[in-house]
Order: C-alpha cells, then sequence, then structure tokens
C-alpha cells in the first residue's frame, strides 16, 4: 500500500500514531475525530494514501463505494438514523488533512446549505 510518511492518516492507518479507532478492514479504518462537530463524528479513512477525491482514479472505483457503504454502517452503529456525509475537496473546501477521508456527522439537527 501506498504511503506518505508525513501523513497523519497514512501514520493512524499504520498504527503509527494512535487514534479510537471503531472498525477496520482491508480497505479502510473508521476513526473517532479528535475535534468532533457534532455529538457523533467519525472519520472513514482509505488505507491508501490518495490525497483529495481529484486524485482518485478508475482504479479507485470498488474503493470509493466501499468507503461509502463504510460510512452508512458506522452510522447504523452509532445509532444514527440521519447522518451527513462529507467530502472536503482541498483547501477553499475546508479540507485540512490531504489524505482522502468521508465524514459521518450525526446526532443533531444539521443546516442547509453548509456554510
Ligand atoms: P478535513 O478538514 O475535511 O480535512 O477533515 C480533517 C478532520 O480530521 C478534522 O475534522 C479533524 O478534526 C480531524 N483530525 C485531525 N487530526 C486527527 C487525528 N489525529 N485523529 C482523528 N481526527 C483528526
Ligand atoms: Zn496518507
Amino acid at each position: 500500500m501506498n504511503r506518505v510518511p508525513e501523513c497523519i492518516f497514512c501514520r493512524i492507518v499504520a498504527k503509527e500514531q494512535p487514534a479510537r479507532l471503531l472498525y477496520e478492514d482491508d480497505e479502510c479504518v473508521v476513526l473517532e475525530d479528535i475535534a468532533p462537530k457534532a455529538p457523533v463524528h467519525v472519520l472513514v479513512v482509505p488505507r491508501k494514501h490518495i490525497a483529495t477525491l481529484k486524485d482518485s482514479a478508475q482504479e479507485d472505483e470498488a474503493l470509493l463505494g466501499h468507503l461509502l457503504l463504510i460510512a452508512a454502517r458506522a452510522a447504523g452503529g452509532k445509532g444514527l438514523s440521519g447522518f451527513r456525509t462529507v467530502i472536503n475537496t482541498n483547501a477553499e473546501a475546508g479540507q485540512t488533512i490531504f489524505h482522502l477521508h468521508v465524514h459521518v456527522m450525526g446526532g443533531r439537527n444539521m443546516r442547509w446549505p453548509p456554510g
């Protein structure tokens, strides 16, 4: 699996950096966000380092689908019936960690459109 040594999510996936892991499989891990913006806020992180959604390729099609399936399952595991899934792409959209991840947020009413 490709990895970027200074990437915090690569380090978490490799168990070199502690995190509150909720689930893991061959393709991804699910962890608690360290600074939750909702009562439930977890991140679905692929093991593969892909910097942004824009950097995903055709070969990532199955992986991207898997991340969404696991996001829905993680929300169910947290008892959420409604939830927000977010992928921020690049700084202007709020991306701060450049290793693709899906936010799953819930436990409060969500506003639309997001800011
Ligand atoms: P984004 O701004 O979309 O790139 O999301 C990055 C998310 O990662 C933010 O919600 C951060 O709170 C979260 N985060 C940053 N560092 C860690 C960490 N060490 N463990 C868990 N979540 C983190
Ligand atoms: Zn990475």
